[in-house]
């Protein structure tokens, strides 16, 4: 496929490009330009004639162009899907999730175009003032290839409702998905230029677009690190950031919780996107009293997972999105294994077979006793490999999840008030789930504390991030 400037299908100039592959048979089924500066060059200069004519119209107007998009979206989401599902690895029932999630967003916010009233404040004999909201101008976003259609939907659906016009950079890995939403959002009426799709490697198109002087505002989904270099470039022309950056998401299970209910909600909060998510359940804290028959059943749970190619229709869970991410995975599950800082219960290899062998796999791993010391409970682990520890009470639960130096989200499975109310209150997150983790619909604010990133996406929250006010004093 092509890049997407100015509404139009392009190639890179130097005529360079990378090859797209299905991480689950290794074949390559595309290929995208490896951009340049120069492209992200011209996506801007289309993204700034465009920014006009779309600032003019309408809020619910502009709202209107979401909504029909999400209709296209909704007619085609099962091809939409099936190419996510051949990019990124994810089941193809998942992929169905995201696409939907996605026409869901523009959904959300076209439903709240009209409410976007200002204020007016009023000072008596001094006059009286009107605040209204405008949006920044061209906006960048860059989105990792986890979820990408989702973190698509997250930034374009915001951005493009408060009036911005936007240049989008997708991981090098899933560009497919994007460029066709890209196509369709443009259909569905946005002015020619009005969002823009440069693909090519993260470091040279990602730091052309944070470093280039006409964007106000970047928005980042993926690591810290990058997430750090993005802040550091931005910070130099005081350009705004959002960022979204990685996660060690705690689950704390109590003593009176419903066992087969939190069973399954490790088990989707872990094995989802083969672990590939941010708010994925990352450490798993279990009360003593209850640890023996939850693991047991748990580990049943897990050994029942069925691997393969996300397009099969009996796979529960996909390959990685990349070998690299998969060899980490494996490196980390070796190293606790030889420190004897934990007991493999389930998993901890790659699967062998025929079927197996071009892809990205590795077998749902469930560790218990893991010790503090271990990289499974240090280091953000992006792949499908459950840490359990067991905790006598809840203050060590506490303790322990507040350990790490992310703060995404958290969750408590209890039926007990006093023990929401101290997670609450006292765990280092964006967000706190009681007896549920890792959904996050549009209505919701979603964003992290400590390293796990700056501002909020979803809700309205995100709209007032994408514009800032502007006021009129009138002193009569
Ligand atoms: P990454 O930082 O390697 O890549 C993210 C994006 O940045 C990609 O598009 C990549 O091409 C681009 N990029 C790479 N180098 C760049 C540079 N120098 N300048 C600008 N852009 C550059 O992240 P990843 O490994 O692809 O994604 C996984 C991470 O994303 C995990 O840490 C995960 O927790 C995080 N994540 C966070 C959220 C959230 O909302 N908090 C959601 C999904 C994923
Ligand atoms: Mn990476």
């Amino acid at each position: 496929m092509q890049m997407r400037i100015g509404g139009k299908e392009v190639s890179s100039p130097d005529e360079s490009w990378t090859e797209v592959k299905n991480p689950a048979t290794g074949e390559v089924i595309d290929r995208v330009p490896a951009g340049s500066a120069e492209d992200v060059a011209r996506a801007v200069e289309a993204a700034e004639a465009a920014a006009e004519p779309w600032k003019k119209i309408p809020m619910r107007d502009r709202g209107m162009v979401l909504f029909r998009a999400a209709g296209k979206v909704r007619e085609q989401h099962r091809d939409l899907a099936r190419l996510l599902t051949m990019e990124q690895g994810k089941p193809l029932k998942e992929a169905i999730d995201e696409v939907r999630g996605f026409a869901n967003i523009l959904e959300f916010y076209a439903g709240i175009s009209a409410q976007q009233a200002g204020d007016m404040i009023r000072l008596g004999p001094a006059g009286d003032c009107l605040v209204v909201r405008e949006p920044l101008g061209v906006c960048g976003a860059i989105i990792p290839w986890n979820m990408p259609v989702l973190i698509m939907g997250w930034k374009a659906g915001p951005a493009l409702l408060a009036g911005n016009t936007l240049i989008i950079k997708p991981a090098a890995t899933t560009p497919l998905t994007t460029l066709k939403l890209g196509a369709i959002l443009d259909e569905a009426g946005l002015p020619p230029g009005a969002l823009n799709i440069v693909t090519g490697p993260g470091p040279v198109v990602g730091e052309a677009l944070v470093s280039h002087p006409a964007i106000r505002k970047i928005s980042f989904t993926g690591s810290c690190a990058t997430g750090t270099r993005v802040r550091e470039l931005a910070a130099m022309q005081l350009k705004e950031v959002t960022l979204e950056l990685g996660g060690s998401d705690p689950m704390i299970v109590m003593e009176d919780a419903d066992i087969g209910r939190a069973v399954e909600g490790a088990l989707r909060g872990r094995f989802y996107n083969a672990g590939q998510t941010c708010t994925a359940v990352k450490r798993l804290y279990v009360h003593e009293k209850i640890a023996r028959p939850f693991t047991q059943r748990l580990k049943e749970r897990v050994d029942a997972l069925n691997v393969g190619n996300g397009l099969g229709p009996k796979t529960d869970m996909g390959p990685l999105n990349s070998a690299a991410g998969r060899d980490f995975i494996a490196r980390a599950v070796d190293e606790t294994r030889e420190k004897g800082e934990g007991t493999i219960l389930s998993g901890g290899c790659t699967l062998r077979g025929s079927a197996y062998e071009q892809g990205n796999f590795y077998r749902p791993t469930l560790v218990a006793d893991v010790t503090p010391a271990s990289v499974l409970l240090k280091e953000e682990i992006f792949g499908p490999v459950l840490p359990v520890v067991t905790v006598p009470d809840l203050d060590t639960a506490i303790r322990e999840a507040n350990r790490s130096s992310y703060g995404l989200g958290a969750s408590v499975w209890t039926q007990n008030l006093a023990v929401t109310k101290k997670v609450f209150d006292n765990v280092h997150a964006g967000i706190i789930w009681v007896n549920r983790h890792l959904t996050v619909p549009p209505e919701v604010p979603f964003g992290g504390m400590r390293e796990s990133g700056i501002g909020r996406e979803n809700g309205h929250h995100a709209l007032e991030q994408y514009s800032r006010t502007k006021t009129l004093f009138i002193g009569w």
